[in-house]
């Protein structure tokens, strides 16, 4: 078992707190509202090398083992919960990922930032309204695909996969 330095566990606190932290200090926590409603749409989270993910204390043993299993305390580590699905327990990325993640994803948020991030739904965004909704708001009309409530049509695919992140 591994556990993270002090410094990290700190970090943890502070970035449980808040809703978006430094990068290359603790890692970085962004969720994100449905413009419409207000309930939780997307939510994106970078774990530092070493550190562990903010919510850690509410997770269940089985997927605390597996984080420990596959956890590489040497690389930065994403989870990503989209609008119809998203990365489980997460994947392992690069410095050059988890940088470009972390700058599409700082204040203000921007459809045309957080698009940067290569996430296969853009984390809820609507490109056309320039804001995210919620999974309701998304009416999925059939596997994968829905409408904002302006009437725009997305993409929801859930098949995401770290080899997603082309340059
Ligand atoms: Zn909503
Ligand atoms: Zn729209």
């Amino acid at each position: 078992m591994r556990r993270g330095q002090p410094r990290h566990e700190a970090g943890i606190c502070s970035a449980y707190r808040r809703p978006i932290i430094a990068f290359m200090t603790t890692g970085m926590v962004s969720a994100l509202r449905c413009a419409a409603c207000g309930s939780p749409s997307a939510r994106i989270e970078l774990v530092a090398p070493g550190g562990l993910p903010a919510e850690w204390g509410r997770w269940s043993h089985e997927e605390r083992n597996s984080f420990r299993q596959y956890r590489d305390p040497d690389q930065w580590w994403l989870l990503f919960q989209g609008i119809a699905a998203g990365n489980g327990g997460g994947g392992a990325i690069t410095d050059e990922e988890a940088a470009r993640i972390a700058e599409a994803f700082s204040m203000p948020w921007t459809y045309d930032r957080v698009h940067t991030a290569g996430l296969y739904d853009d984390a809820g965004f609507c490109a056309t309204c320039g804001v995210p909704y919620c999974y309701r708001h998304w009416r999925v009309t059939r596997p994968g695909y829905g409408y904002c409530p302006e009437g725009h049509g997305k993409s929801l695919d859930p098949h995401w996969s770290p080899e997603d992140f082309g340059p």
